[in-house]
């Protein structure tokens, strides 16, 4: 049914962790596309460090020529902060008949009850969780519940309805983080070979993490 994963995030900046998660759910879970959609204002974290359009651009230059992966930048377009809640609503009034399913680190579904409007979300999408390193699924409190009552294995289950469940599935684990990288280029050091060398030339060339300690717009 031509599912769409939609993977949100700062992407300040994207590296292999991101690509590689992306990339093993196209494929595993038989989605149609992945979109990349890198957040304007995000609502539970400081400010970026990176600006919106260099993170988009960033996206835009690890993507570049991978069939099944889009980007879209309908986060950054709106004004103030980037909730999933009214991002999914807009992908599901373009894409009616479409299952989505939200891609989210298990660090991500660990915090997912204080998202805004989280029970929504299950109405509008598939939750997908991509474990990684260092996190374990809950098997108590809220997110237990909901596992027992919305998980499921069979990944048809993604492709036979719109929206409602929720998948675990393991990746490969990449230990990068988007923090790390920053940490790395502030301190003069580079980052090759955790994020694609057009990455880096767009780090390089902006000066975005330089010398940087302080978040800024
Ligand atoms: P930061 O270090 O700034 O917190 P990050 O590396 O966690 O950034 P985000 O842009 O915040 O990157 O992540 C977007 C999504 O990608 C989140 O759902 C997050 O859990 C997931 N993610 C980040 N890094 C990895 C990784 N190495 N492997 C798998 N998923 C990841």
């Amino acid at each position: 049914m031509n599912s769409i994963g939609v993977f949100g995030g700062t992407f300040d900046p994207i590296h292999y962790g991101h690509l590689r998660t992306a990339f093993e759910l196209l494929q595993a879970l038989r989605f149609d596309e992945v979109r990349f959609m890198p957040c304007g204002d995000p609502p539970h974290r400081g400010q970026t460090f990176a600006d919106a359009e260099l993170r988009l651009q960033m996206v835009q230059v690890a993507t570049a020529g991978q069939a099944g992966f889009v980007v879209d930048d309908r986060e950054l377009k709106r004004q103030g902060p980037s909730y999933s809640v009214d991002t999914l609503s807009t992908l599901r009034a373009d894409y009616p008949e479409r299952p989505l399913g939200l891609i989210v680190g298990m660090d991500a579904f660990l915090g997912l009850t204080r998202w805004r409007q989280w029970r929504e979300i299950l109405e509008l999408a598939h939750v997908v969780v991509a474990h990684r390193p260092g996190w374990r699924a809950p098997d108590m409190g809220p997110l237990g519940e909901l596992l027992t009552e919305r998980g499921t294995h069979r990944i048809n289950d993604l492709h036979e309805s719109l929206a409602g469940k929720i998948v675990i599935h393991d990746v490969t684990q990449l230990e990068i983080s988007s923090t790390d990288i920053r940490d790395l280029v502030a301190g003069g050091r580079d980052p090759r070979f955790l994020t694609p060398n057009a990455v880096r030339e767009v780090i390089n060339q902006s000066g975005c993490y330089a010398g940087t300690d302080k978040p800024r717009k």
